[in-house]
C-alpha cells in the first residue's frame, strides 16, 4: 500500500465537567464526547526521499515536528524501525484551536494509518496506549463515536449512539488559549455542573429533548465573560429554535442541537449575515 486516505473526525462535548486539579498539572475531567461529521483529510503517501514531510492547506499550522500528525508517524516509525519516507498531507476542516480536538484527531488518524500502511499489527487498545502520550484526547479520537471520558480524558466508556438531530457548529474569530481556560477554572468553586449520569440515561432512552436540556460545559464560566461573542452565538441559536446551544471543549466553538433542519438552516443564514464566525457547519452526529 503506497497511499492511504483517512478521515480525521472532530468531536464536540455534550457535557464537560472539571472535577479537580491533579498534582501533575492536568485536570480530572468528566465528559461526554461525540464525533461529528466534520473531518480533516489525512493522506499518507510513501515517498522516495527520507523522513516525514507534513503538508497542510493552511499557513497557520506548523508543518514541522510539532505537528501532531508528524509526532504520531515519527513515534510509531521509530518504535518499529521503519525507514520509509512518508508524506502526510492534511486538509483542515476542523477549526484549529477550536475545542474540537482537531490536532488530536489528525494524530489518531495518522497512528491508525501508519499501523495499517506498514502492517504493524497493533490493536486499537495498543494504539490508544501510545496515543495518550501524544495528547489526552487521542485515545478518544481512536475510539470515536459516543463515549464518557474521565481522568484526563483517557479513561473511556463507550455509549450507544444518541438520538439523531441536526447540529450547527459555529467557531467565532477569537483565539482561546486552552492554558488560559485551565489556569482560570477553580474546580472547587464551580456551582453548576452537568449531570453526566442523567445525560447517559437520556442517550440510552433516545430522548433528544431531555439530552438537549442537560447540555452543559463548566468552561463557559471562564470563556464567556472574556469572549462575549460566544454568548452572542448561543443566543442566536436559541432564538432561531435550537433545543440548546453550548460551547465545545475549551472553546471558542459553539454548537446547537435542532430537531428541525429548516431552523438549523435559518441559524446558519443569520450567523453568516452577522459575520460572527470564522467557520460554520450544519452537520450531524456520527458513530
Ligand atoms: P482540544 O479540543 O483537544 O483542546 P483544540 O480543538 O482546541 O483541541 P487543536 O486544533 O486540536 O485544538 O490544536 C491545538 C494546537 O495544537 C494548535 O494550536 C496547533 O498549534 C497544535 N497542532 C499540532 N498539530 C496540529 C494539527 N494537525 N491540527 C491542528 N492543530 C495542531
Amino acid at each position: 500500500m503506497d497511499k492511504l486516505e483517512l478521515k480525521a473526525y472532530g468531536k464536540i462535548n455534550l457535557g464537560l465537567d472539571v472535577i479537580s486539579k491533579r498534582p501533575d498539572g492536568y485536570h480530572n475531567l468528566d465528559m461526554i464526547m461525540q464525533t461529528v461529521d466534520v473531518y480533516d483529510d489525512v493522506i499518507l503517501t510513501k515517498i522516495e526521499t527520507d523522513g516525514i514531510v507534513v503538508k497542510t492547506d493552511t499557513t497557520i499550522l506548523s508543518n514541522g515536528k510539532d505537528n501532531l500528525a508528524y509526532m504520531a508517524a515519527m513515534s510509531l516509525m521509530e518504535e518499529f524501525g521503519i525507514r520509509q519516507g512518508l508524506e502526510i498531507k492534511i486538509n483542515k476542516r476542523i477549526p484549529i484551536a477550536g475545542g474540537m480536538a482537531g490536532g488530536s484527531s489528525d494524530c489518531a488518524a495518522t497512528l491508525m494509518g501508519v499501523n495499517r500502511m506498514f502492517d504493524l499489527g497493533l490493536e486499537k487498545e495498543e494504539l490508544m496506549e501510545r496515543g495518550v502520550k501524544l495528547g489526552a484526547d487521542v485515545p478518544y479520537c481512536i475510539l470515536g463515536g459516543t463515549a464518557i471520558a474521565r481522568g484526563i480524558g483517557e479513561i473511556l466508556t463507550p455509549l450507544p449512539a444518541p438520538p439523531k438531530c441536526h447540529v450547527v457548529i459555529a467557531t467565532p474569530p477569537v483565539s482561546v488559549s486552552t492554558a488560559f481556560v485551565y489556569g482560570n477554572i477553580r474546580p472547587d468553586k464551580i456551582t453548576r455542573r452537568p449531570d453526566i449520569e442523567k445525560m447517559v440515561n437520556a442517550i440510552k432512552e433516545q430522548d433528544l429533548y431531555q439530552l438537549s436540556e442537560l447540555l452543559y460545559n463548566v468552561m463557559e464560566e471562564v470563556t464567556v465573560p472574556k469572549y462575549p461573542i460566544i454568548q452572542d452565538i448561543k443566543d442566536i441559536m436559541l432564538e432561531d429554535g435550537a433545543l440548546n446551544a453550548i460551547m465545545s471543549g475549551s472553546g471558542p466553538t459553539v454548537f446547537g442541537l435542532y430537531d428541525n433542519r429548516e431552523k438549523a438552516e435559518k441559524t446558519v443564514e443569520v450567523l453568516k449575515a452577522k459575520e460572527l464566525t470564522r467557520q460554520l457547519y450544519l452537520t450531524k452526529f456520527i458513530q
